[in-house]
């Protein structure tokens, strides 16, 4: 919670007082941008590749990796999914605002847009698909926007998009904060918060995005903004699930809470008991309004080397009370390995870095917590690998089938903190974000297959809950894959404000044409949201 007394900054004075030195900043930009470009550069460094040229010949020649240079195949490691390891002409490594501004308007520039070239973002590079990297053009990685600051005295952090959450809990804490972050250590903090952000806080606090104060954003045009509830409010919620179709956000700003320990525990548990386990699920999820400070996180996983399916359970509680009985419907299910919760920090639990060694791929639906569907969907996740395990291999991949609680009150945190985009504030009736994660060990062969089959699951669990009069619009941008419309599920009116705020603040649409990767509103139909589209 911000902290509104005369002795502290009021959010209003707050945001103002980050307007006016922005302006401050702003002023010189021109001029910088004018100083750079004259810095001579060496013709021995020049690519021969007309964008990369630009960069080099704007001073930008030191924040830029190529094919040939020696850290270039090291920098494709620092994305997870080793599908989106793509060879871009050149990656561009900025280190600040301005110099995001820079690049942006040098590529603006380059050929007056033409060629056939394409421009990606990334930031903790977890996304999927070709959303944050491409092999024809540049990619600007924003891996050394990494600050991480938190402001006890008005409760706020500002994170910089390249962090990770690993990293930001461990420096946060280190300063007594912590925010509504990602489960995962190695997950990016950019991607993460412009999609959404399910976070083991969202009970209390909401989806991530919720949580974002000002977002730090700079334009096409080169114009760094922040947008914030007393200015450019339209693009500040816009950005709250609407991800890529404005500028690129170099800054957030989040409410921020003091570092306490929580309590964690892994649980794996064999499918003789998955009855118990969907009735756990459903109990938990129907309840969990009673449980704020309560995160469960139930999934069946198939492992490529033991070749069996298991279904586990992590269970957080945020404020690490021993007594909490939340999961009591989980710990009465006999273990295979006991997840006896222990209390740990919040990065600790986040765990460690996992390095992406597998090509990835992962559908995803809204559905109502239902025992029906909660059933069907286990009950094709078991077909689905069968039928991998024949066409390729029992050895050659691994899932998950994800149950995530999404229950209706997240919509009122939703509401009560302005809003966001995912348009669950209109929802009445608890739901389940259901997630289908694939890894494929092996090569683009069978990646297609393994995409073909999950495509076809995804259609048939979607199908039975429409079916049972459970079906919910809510494509979640994070887990989306490339073939489904996120953002064209947000309703009517959410989409009409994206489409709005990409057109003001991205009028060339830049964004939608030179950085075509991610789900883009200019995609997105007319009739999305309107009744035309059943
Ligand atoms: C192992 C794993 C665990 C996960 N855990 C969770 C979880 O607990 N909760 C959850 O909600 N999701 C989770 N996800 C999904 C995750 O939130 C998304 O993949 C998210 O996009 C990752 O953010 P990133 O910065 O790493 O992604 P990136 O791949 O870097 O970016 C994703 C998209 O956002 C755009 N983008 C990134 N940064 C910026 C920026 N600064 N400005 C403009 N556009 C930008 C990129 O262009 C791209 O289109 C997980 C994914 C994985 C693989």
């Amino acid at each position: 919670m911000l902290v509104d007394s005369d002795s502290f900054l009021s959010p209003k004075r707050y945001l103002l007082s980050l307007e006016k030195s922005l302006n401050m900043l702003l002023s010189p930009i021109h001029n910088l941008i004018a100083a750079l470009s004259t810095i001579p550069f060496s013709h021995a460094s020049l690519t021969g590749l007309t964008p990369c040229d630009a960069l080099i010949s704007a001073g930008l020649s030191d924040r830029i990796l190529t094919p040939l240079s020696p850290s270039y195949s090291t920098q494709l490691l620092t994305w997870y999914n080793t599908a989106t390891r793509r060879h871009p002409w050149c990656i561009v490594l900025p280190h600040t605002s301005l110099e995001v501004s820079l690049v942006l308007t040098t590529l603006s520039a380059v050929g007056s847009g033409a060629g056939d070239w394409a421009i990606a973002v990334k930031s903790g590079g977890h996304g999927n698909d070709a959303s944050n990297n491409v092999d024809s053009g540049v990619t600007i990685d924003l891996q050394y926007l990494d600050s991480v600051d938190y402001y006890e005295h008005n409760g706020s952090a500002s994170i910089g998009p390249g962090a990770r959450w690993g990293d930001v809990y461990k420096r946060l804490g280190e300063q007594g904060g912590a925010v509504t972050g990602g489960r995962d250590a190695n997950v990016g903090v950019g991607g993460f918060l412009l999609g959404g952000g399910m976070s083991y806080y969202t009970g209390r606090t909401g989806f991530g995005c919720d949580n974002v104060i000002n977002f730090e954003v700079v334009l096409a045009s080169g114009d760094i903004i922040n947008a914030n509830a007393t200015s450019n409010d339209d693009l500040w919620r816009a950005l709250k699930g609407g991800s890529s179709n404005f500028g690129v956000v170099t800054r957030f700003d989040l409410e921020a809470f003091p570092a306490r320990n929580l309590t964690y525990g892994q649980k794996t548990m064999s499918t003789e008991y998955e009855e118990e386990f969907v009735q756990a699920v459903f109990e938990f999820v129907e309840r969990s309004e009673e449980h704020v400070n309560d995160a469960l996180v139930p999934y069946y996983s198939y492992d490529a080397a033991s070749e069996e399916i298991v279904m586990r359970a992590i269970t957080v509680n945020t404020k690490a009370e021993p007594n909490t009985r939340a999961f009591d419907k989980v710990d009465i299910i006999p273990a295979i390995e006991p997840g006896l919760r222990t209390e740990m920090s919040l990065a600790e639990a986040a765990g460690g870095t996992l390095e992406g060694v597998v090509r990835g791929i992962s559908f995803t639906l809204t559905f109502k917590n239902d025992l029906s569907i909660l059933r069907r969907a286990t009950e094709l996740h078991h077909e689905y690998v069968i039928q991998m395990s024949e066409l390729i291999g029992a050895s050659n991949f691994t899932t998950l089938n994800f149950f995530q609680p999404l229950p209706s009150y997240f919509g009122a945190i939703e509401h009560r903190k302005v809003g966001n985009m995912l348009g669950l504030d209109h929802v009445n009736q608890n739901n389940i974000l259901w997630v289908l994660g694939i890894g494929v060990l092996g090569g683009e062969d069978q990646q297609a297959i393994a995409h073909a089959k999950g495509a076809n699951i995804t259609a048939m669990v979607h199908d039975f809950a429409e079916s049972v009069g459970g079906g919910n619009d809510l494509i979640y941008l994070n887990y989306a894959d490339a073939s489904q419309d996120p953002i064209g599920s947000y309703g009517l009116e959410n989409i009409q404000l994206i489409r709005d705020a990409a057109a003001k603040y991205d009028p060339a649409g830049f964004f939608q044409q030179r950085i075509p990767g991610g789900f883009k509103i200019s995609r997105v139909s007319s009739c999305a949201g309107t009744p035309c589209n059943h």
